[in-house]
């Protein structure tokens, strides 16, 4: 059938405005750019700069060799030459890609020994895979609680873990930082059916440790749940390297969320979610990060299995890094500078401003050394800080280094001296 004649008036309230692609570009970038300027006017614009060598100690940047102080490779495992060798055949074997989802065709028999593998380093029941962190975290929040259910998570959580909750459409709560008077309070207050209670094990800017234990019988005394994200804890804590769970002795029944990420101490990438046969079946299930993405490479999982190897067998690493973070927080409280209380790799020394933070950050580089400089939105306004990251890959010259750049850094500008 012929469609019936539009009158004149008519073509033209529904035809297509006549803009050129440019014109369109232009009134994109027109949106966009005032809120770019005004991050730049704020020193809270963020830029990449570009690797040439392999992680380390000792990496090239932008063409410059600097020591590197900023990476979460805590063991030094990016480059390990056994975990490289795993990689490399398992990519002549399975090639790259793994080219479709875990439930679709894309699990191997890689995937499966490192969940299997991870389970029992773990001392859960299971373990799943996931592409990454941030994903699982999305994932597992979702699969676990929404409309009718309660989320309480730490005020100074991972993005990650915050978006699972807000994305969850369970009421979503914050409680003060390890406060677990408040965590009470808000528990005690709750009527949601379900009561998920989520926390970073190390927390990823501030370095400290969440109190576990004792999360862990508020949770039970609320009848709610108890999820931990090991981002930072996975490879370095615990005396054979499983984590926060293992340094703090929790069980599975005491904690029986745990999400970890792969990218990180493992020096690999991707991340897992261990606990009991029926909440991993029910991530299988539902959690749609997991369902609706490509697996890992395989490869990747070979490397990763070699990697689990090296954590357990290579101790002297979490060794020498617990040497390494002595030997900084002596050195650096000798110095005046003021330390937030983390017994772990990540050493944060907090500058307030956000422009005098990144000062003291491009000083360092002028002397060879690369640290981060984390301003808001990642920290909270007036907390910018240097997110010092050790790793077993240093030596204990390249810390007094650091430590002597630092020194030299704060007495040329008296006015930096830092506040906590
Ligand atoms: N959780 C925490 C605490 C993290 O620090 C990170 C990474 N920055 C993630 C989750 C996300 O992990 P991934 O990088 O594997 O996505």
């Amino acid at each position: 059938n012929p469609k019936p004649q539009a009158t004149p008036s008519q073509e033209a309230a529904s035809a297509p405005k006549a803009v050129s692609s440019r014109e369109s570009n232009s009134s994109l970038e027109t949106a966009l750019a005032p809120a770019l300027e005004a991050r730049k006017q704020a020193h809270l614009y963020r830029r990449r700069r570009t690797l040439s060598s392999a992680q380390g100690a000792l990496v090239t940047v932008d063409g410059e060799q600097l020591v590197n102080f900023c990476s979460n490779d805590y063991l030094g495992l990016a480059n390990h030459p056994s975990i490289v060798t795993a990689f490399k055949n398992a990519a002549d074997h399975y090639g790259v890609g793994s080219g479709a989802s875990h439930l679709v065709s894309g699990h191997s028999l890689e995937h499966h020994a490192l969940e299997d593998e991870l389970a029992v380093f773990m001392g859960r029941d299971r373990a799943l895979l996931f592409s990454t962190g941030y994903m699982a975290n999305l994932g597992t929040i979702n699969a676990l609680v929404g409309k009718g259910d309660a989320v309480f998570e730490d005020k100074l959580n991972h993005a990650s873990l915050l978006d699972g909750g807000l994305l969850s459409g369970a009421r979503f709560q914050r409680f003060l930082h390890n406060d677990l008077a408040d965590l009470d309070k808000k528990l005690a207050r709750s009527d949601g059916d379900r009561k998920l209670v989520v926390v970073d094990g190390v927390f990823s800017m501030d370095g400290d440790l969440a109190p576990l234990p004792e999360l862990s019988e508020l949770a039970q005394k609320h009848n709610a749940w108890l999820m931990m994200d090991d981002a930072h804890g996975f490879g370095c804590l615990g005396a054979s390297g499983s984590g926060s769970a293992e340094h703090f002795a929790l069980s599975q029944q005491q904690l029986p969320i745990v999400m970890g990420t792969l990218g990180k101490g493992a020096g690999s990438f991707g991340a897992f979610v261990a606990g009991s046969e029926v909440l991993i079946e029910t991530l299988v299930q539902q959690a749609r990060p997991y369902i609706y993405t490509t697996a890992m490479p395989p490869a990747v999982a070979a490397a990763t299995r070699a990697s689990l190897q090296v954590i357990q067998e290579e101790a002297w690493r979490r060794e020498h890094l617990q040497q390494l973070i002595q030997q900084f927080r002596t050195g650096a409280t000798q110095l005046g500078l003021q330390l937030m209380p983390s017994p772990t790799a990540i050493q944060p020394v907090v500058f307030g401003d956000a422009a005098t933070t990144l000062t003291v950050s491009e000083l360092l580089r002028a002397q060879g050394f690369w640290v981060g400089a984390i301003r808001p939105p990642t920290v909270p306004q007036g907390t910018s800080r240097l997110r010092i990251t050790l790793s077993a890959a240093h030596s204990a010259g390249q810390v007094a280094g650091l430590l002597a750049a630092l020194e030299g850094v704060v007495k040329s500008l008296p006015e930096l001296t830092p506040t906590s």
